[in-house]
């Protein structure tokens, strides 16, 4: 084996959106890192994800991802401002409302519910009829009994966000490097480095970010990292005529207007391992489900349909913190359907745990990656 680079701090394994935050967030703090990426940057579910920003839901209140997502939230903002500029890309960060739908009169009281809880945790939340939700957006034209408008969400283009944070990583002194990580070298208890084929890249601490793929770091580090992959699809269309910025969901789907008339459709949660083939039996359940509600949209153009891997762990909680018993091993996946929103504060959190050993941007206990060696 050849010994390449030894003045790398860190080696991130993996360059989607969670790999992207740790290289941004350690250049921060003045550490240099290499992204070993196997395939391209964001070339995962981080580049095809629909890139919605959705603040925490009522009914999560006081879970583990709740404060993991209000941090993601609240950063999102902050990065808005600051990240563009930084890197020189451009990500398309908007604020949009969206409507949960409500079809059936049990649903209609489910929402009700949810909104007055909401409007009590001081969320405004406010249960619109379907004539309301009409006329607030057109297009959406067959709103069901009608359904809960929110606050404004964020949205942003995720392949560009990734971009963005690698782009302001780099100039920090990152670098990206391709080539598929293998094995994770070691020595009396603590990382070394890490093997890409023959190559083995020294580094003083290694971070596992692989999504799905993460599971085979598992043998590497000596302690489990289950994660399992959830494919998506995403139906892109392209509306005849401008819509008004907005979006919908029912249950777990969702309709997101995006920049240049496109609009997002999706989505699907499909367990085929490591396919991701996009079929028609979901373009045809996805068009399906958005023009129930508008009939706007049963007369858009298809432009585009994707699939991709959400990395799922077993307790579909994210896995963010150090390796037990391999000291400077790190890992960060397992992010299943909020990665986007979820990657700052997990970019921070690694990197404060490299530099200082402990973070205050959140707690990280419930997501302790040693919660699945321990029995
Ligand atoms: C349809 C769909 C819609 C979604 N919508 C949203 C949304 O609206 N909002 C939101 O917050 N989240 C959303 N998500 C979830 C989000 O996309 C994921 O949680 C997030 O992208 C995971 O990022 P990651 O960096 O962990 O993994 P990935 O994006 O999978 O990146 C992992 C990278 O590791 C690389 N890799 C793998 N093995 C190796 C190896 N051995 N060596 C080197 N590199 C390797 C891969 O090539 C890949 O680039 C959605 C997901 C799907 C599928």
């Amino acid at each position: 084996m050849t010994n390449s680079g030894s003045s790398t701090d860190v080696v991130i394994c993996g360059g989607g959106v969670i790999g992207a935050a740790v290289a941004y967030y350690l250049g921060k703090r003045g550490v240099r890192s290499v992204i070993v990426e196997a395939d391209a940057v964001a070339s995962g579910a981080s580049g095809a994800a629909a890139g919605l920003l959705s603040p925490p839901p009522v009914a999560g209140d006081g879970v583990p991802p709740d404060e993991l997502r209000r941090r993601g939230f609240e950063m999102h903002e902050e990065l808005a401002e600051t990240l563009p500029a930084e890197s020189g890309v451009e990500f398309a960060f908007a604020r949009n409302r969206r409507v949960a739908i409500a079809a059936t009169e049990e649903q209609e009281q489910a929402l009700r519910a949810m909104a007055e809880r909401g409007s009590a945790l001081g969320r405004q939340l406010e249960w619109m009829d379907a004539a309301a939700v009409t006329a607030l957006c057109p297009w959406i034209d067959r709103p069901g009994r009608g359904g809960v408008v929110g606050e404004p969400a964020g949205q942003l283009d995720p392949y560009r966000y990734t971009l963005a944070l690698v782009a302001a990583a780099e100039s920090a002194g990152a670098a990206v490097r391709s080539g598929r990580v293998t094995g994770i070298a070691q020595s009396g208890g603590r990382v070394t480095g890490v093997e890409v084929g023959e190559t083995t890249v020294a580094a003083g601490a290694v971070v596992v970010a692989m999504g799905p793929w993460s599971i085979d770091a598992g043998s590497w580090l000596g302690t489990p990292v289950p994660v399992e992959p959830l494919k998506g699809q995403i139906v892109r269309v392209r509306s005849p005529e401008a819509l008004e910025p907005f979006g919908f969901t029912y249950g777990g789907d969702y309709v997101a207007t995006k920049e240049d008339g496109i609009v997002f459709l999706g989505t699907t949660e499909e367990r085929r391992g490591f396919d991701n083939g996009t079929t028609v039996e979901a373009r045809d359940s996805i068009l399906a489900f958005a023009t129930q509600f508008s009939s706007v949209l049963g007369e858009a153009e298809l432009v585009e349909q994707t699939a991709c891997l959400r990395p799922l762990s077993l307790d579909e909680l994210p896995m963010i913190g150090p390796v037990p018993g391999l000291d400077g091993a790190y890992v960060a996946t397992g992010h299943g359907r909020q990665g986007i929103l979820m990657s700052p504060p997990t970019g921070r959190a690694i990197a404060d745990l490299i530099v200082d050993g402990e973070t205050d941007c959140l707690d990280l206990d419930p997501f302790d990656p040693a919660r699945f060696s321990e029995g």
